[in-house]
């Protein structure tokens, strides 16, 4: 469990997007995400009325899964936070959450390897750390300042790193 949140420890920002994330939830877009993955379908069964079946479709790999135990996720197609520039700020963070539907699909989110194999909003979720990861390592090389190289991704100019002023 999270520890309790006291005045002494209370983070304002980590607070609301805490709660942005929660607010998502519950957002006609989150189920309307997962409604157009959704394949409802009735099975006959031996007695009696035929059984009512929900299922979700995986985006990525086409499986079908039941939403339970966090089978499944609704997942922002472009991350919430671009993990090529990281967090900006809460106003860009809500705008990204609370994005186009187009930009949300359904992945599988199953907790263990089935066959081998993460499930694919897992496998997703980890690329994405990783490239979050190395922009955070690149700011903090660069004195938190990326304009540099935004600029010249903007300008479509030279692709080698600028210069490290990190002499050591
Ligand atoms: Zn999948």
């Amino acid at each position: 469990m999270a520890p309790k949140i006291t005045l002494e420890n209370f983070d304002r920002k980590n607070f609301i997007i805490k709660e942005l994330r929660g607010a998502f939830k519950r957002c006609p877009l989150y189920n309307e995400a997962k409604d157009r993955a959704k394949y409802d379908y009735f099975v006959p069964s031996k007695h009696g009325k035929p059984q009512r079946r929900v299922h979700f479709k995986c985006a990525q790999c086409g499986r079908f899964f039941r939403d339970e135990n966090k089978n499944i996720a609704v997942d922002h197609i472009e991350p919430v936070v671009d993990p090529y520039i990281g967090y900006v700020d809460l106003d860009t963070y809500s705008e990204r959450l609370f994005c186009d539907i187009d930009n949300l699909w359904v992945l599988c989110n199953y907790k263990d390897l089935q066959d081998g194999v993460a499930s694919c909003h897992k496998i997703k979720t980890k690329i994405e750390s990783g490239i979050a990861a190395e922009t955070r390592k690149r700011k903090k090389a660069n004195g938190n300042d990326l304009s540099q190289t935004t600029e010249s991704a903007t300008l479509g100019g030279r692709k080698e790193k600028s210069k490290s002023k990190t002499d050591k």
